[in-house]
């Protein structure tokens, strides 16, 4: 006997309420997006492994452990996608996007792929929807952008949101934070994890990303980025400040938040629903803008972020907040004989072109089980065609809530179900 094959570790099925929710949040999150001029791009799921090679960075734990990498029949090195920024940027600059009125507003929704420890709202393939806006340094756009991401998640219905905000500086300033950093992390190598002491040498920043507790407790006194950004982007992390004071968004200033790609520069950020343990980042992002230019492109300055969908949607379920509620189903159509059923498939075919929403009675059920099937669909009407219809030409319409039952022409069936719907 052999065994069941079943679903990967680290995946899921989206049943239908699931799904349902899933697609919900990509349409209104598509809606909300657009407000703020942006348009969608799709890019495939896999792509050269090099991309994510050197646009995240060599010595992130993205690159180093989690990446999904294969080679295809070719032997050419590829991997499942773990992130939507490095890809968006090759397309801009393969398809030479830097000709469009600036900043360039993308946004895309998909699946990315990590091999992580799964747990509740980690997941090995996941959901994520993100936007990028490229070719403006302007810090009203960083703080639009951040409006844009705390905002959609705020027009969902979810409380007690925390909005994190920090700015990591450019790259000159950067070099001098990262020799304090090291002197600092050096200083106390035995309070740090072995992934972490061998980051101290190669990337000292990402020691701000590991999970352990004791790693997070030995950098509570540790130097703090904003001290030593220089003037120029102090100035502009301020005027993002101001921007969004403006539109009263409250924030909290992390500077410990540095994020876990190597790519980012100045602003980043992210919103977190503490409430949710251990994977409370709803969504994060920041500026990258070097990112372009890095990889043979323009010098176009750039910012980004992206929301996990799955995260979202528990953070729905813990706040016991229901956002989509599926369309009833406006008539059940039931036959009695044989006779009747091309008239049935005809009547449900033609409501179904009003818009209405309508199934049919299938495998010559009796008139009984096809009003129990009406019922368990939660159906607010069936409607009956027998022989005394037909030769009527006429329709019975049974409200399943009243019981109530009338003569109708066809016409008067379909106002009268728009009536109850
Ligand atoms: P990142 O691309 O790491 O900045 O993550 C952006 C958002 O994607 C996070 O804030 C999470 O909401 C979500 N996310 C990241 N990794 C996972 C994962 N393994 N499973 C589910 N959601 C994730």
């Amino acid at each position: 006997m052999s065994d069941k094959v079943t679903r990967p570790r680290g995946t899921q099925d989206f049943l239908p309420e699931k799904a349902e929710l899933l697609f919900f949040i990509n349409e209104s999150a598509t809606k909300f997006f657009q407000n703020y001029g942006y348009r969608p791009i799709v890019t495939p799921t896999f792509e050269k492994e090099e991309l994510f090679k050197r646009s995240i960075g060599a010595s992130t734990d993205i690159v180093q452990k989690e990446m999904y990498e294969f080679e295809d029949k070719a032997g050419r090195k590829m991997a499942l996608r773990p992130e939507g920024t490095a890809p968006v940027v090759r397309a801009f600059i393969e398809n030479n996007l830097q000709a469009l009125p600036k900043p360039v507003k993308l946004y895309y929704i998909g699946q990315m792929f990590r091999y992580e420890r799964p747990q509740a709202g980690r997941y090995r393939e996941f959901w994520q929807m993100g936007a990028e806006a490229i070719g403006s340094s302007d810090p009203a756009l960083d703080a639009e952008v951040i409006e844009l991401c705390y905002g959609y998640l705020a027009s969902l219905g979810i409380k007690d949101l925390v909005l994190k905000i920090n700015s990591m500086g450019c790259r000159d300033c950067r070099g001098n934070y990262i020799e304090e950093l090291k002197k600092f992390l050096s200083g106390k190598v035995s309070e740090f994890c072995n992934t972490c002491s061998q980051r101290i040498d190669i990337n000292p920043l990402r020691v701000f990303d590991c999970k352990q507790e004791s790693c997070q407790e030995a950098l509570n006194d540790s130097p703090k980025i904003l001290d030593y950004v220089c003037d120029k982007d102090k100035a502009h992390f301020e005027r993002v400040r101001t921007f969004l004071d403006a539109v009263e968004i409250n924030y909290t200033l992390d500077p410990h938040l540095v994020r876990g790609f190597d790519y980012y520069t100045k602003t980043t950020f992210e919103v977190l629903l503490p409430t949710l343990g251990a994977q409370n980042a709803l969504s994060g992002g920041g500026r990258y803008d070097y990112l372009i230019s890095d990889y043979g492109g323009p010098q176009e300055p750039a910012i980004g972020f992206a929301f996990g969908t799955e995260r979202i949607m528990l953070a729905l379920e813990s706040q016991n907040i229901s956002v989509f509620t599926r369309p009833d189903l406006d008539t059940f159509v039931v036959w009695l004989e044989e006779e009747q059923k091309t008239q049935a498939y005809k009547t449900t075919s033609y409501l179904r072109d009003k818009h209405l929403n309508v199934l049919m009675g299938l495998d010559g059920k009796s008139m009984k089980a096809q009003l129990k099937m009406a019922d368990k669909l939660q159906a607010r009407t069936a409607l009956i065609i027998g022989e005394d219809e037909v030769k009527a030409k006429l329709l019975t319409l049974k409200d399943l809530e009243t019981g109530e039952q009338e003569k109708l022409s066809l016409e008067q069936t379909v106002d009268k179900l728009r009536e109850k719907s």
